[in-house]
């Protein structure tokens, strides 16, 4: 299985990417940010939980993110897919951990991790951007904004690290055009 890790930090793009990624790869993705959004409009327990936290620009608690993560493979791994993309998750090391042992478990491991590299000046013009016509709450006050990417940078990004020592890291230039990132990750992919 093609199991793949879009990361990067808010903003970087990995929305965007992971639609032409799925779409070349047949890959299911899996966005914890995209979940949550959807239990919110359908106002479950899970949604009114996790809405606490995203709107202050704070990471949803691992517990919670851990085990709706594992439900939503299971669902998946029955309807037998090519591989996963995951989107915004693991975000932390405890869920890198928790991510592993499960693909572990399952036999299906994550074969490589596609970081998206993008200055913090752009990141914050491009979702102030987004938060102009998106309507998503969190992209419409820089000072959100600016506690994500705290967050990314304390909690976050030492993940890049965690697959790095696993060699499965891979820098990609999250600047330029849409097409020229989404040839940058077609080559890491298919130099697998
Ligand atoms: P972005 O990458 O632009 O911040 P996402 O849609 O991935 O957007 O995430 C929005 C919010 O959802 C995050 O700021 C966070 O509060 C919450 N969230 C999403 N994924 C996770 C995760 N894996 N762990 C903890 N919180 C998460």
């Amino acid at each position: 299985m093609l199991n793949i890790i879009l990361f990067g930090p808010p903003g970087s793009g990995k929305g965007t990417q992971s639609e032409g990624l799925i779409k070349k790869y047949a890959l299911q993705h899996l966005s914890t940010g995209d979940i949550f959004r959807s239990e919110i409009a359908n106002q479950t327990a899970l949604g009114l939980e996790a809405k606490k936290f995203m709107d202050k620009g704070l990471l949803v608690p691992d517990e919670v993110v851990i085990g709706m993560i594992g439900s939503k493979i299971d669902a998946c791994v029955e309807q037998e897919v090519k591989g996963f993309i995951f989107d915004g998750f693991p975000r932390t090391i405890p869920q890198a951990e928790a991510l592993d042992k499960l693909m572990a478990f399952k036999n299906i491991p994550i074969k490589i991790v596609l970081s998206l590299e993008v200055s913090e000046e752009e990141l914050v013009k491009r979702l102030l951007g987004r938060g102009a016509t998106s309507g998503r709450a969190d992209d419409q006050n820089e000072e959100i904004i600016r506690q994500r990417v705290v967050e990314y940078r304390s909690k976050t990004e030492p993940v890049a690290g965690f697959y790095d020592k696993q060699h499965k890291l891979t820098r990609v230039k999250g600047e330029g055009s849409v097409d020229e990132i989404f040839a940058s990750l077609c080559h890491a992919i298919d130099s697998l």
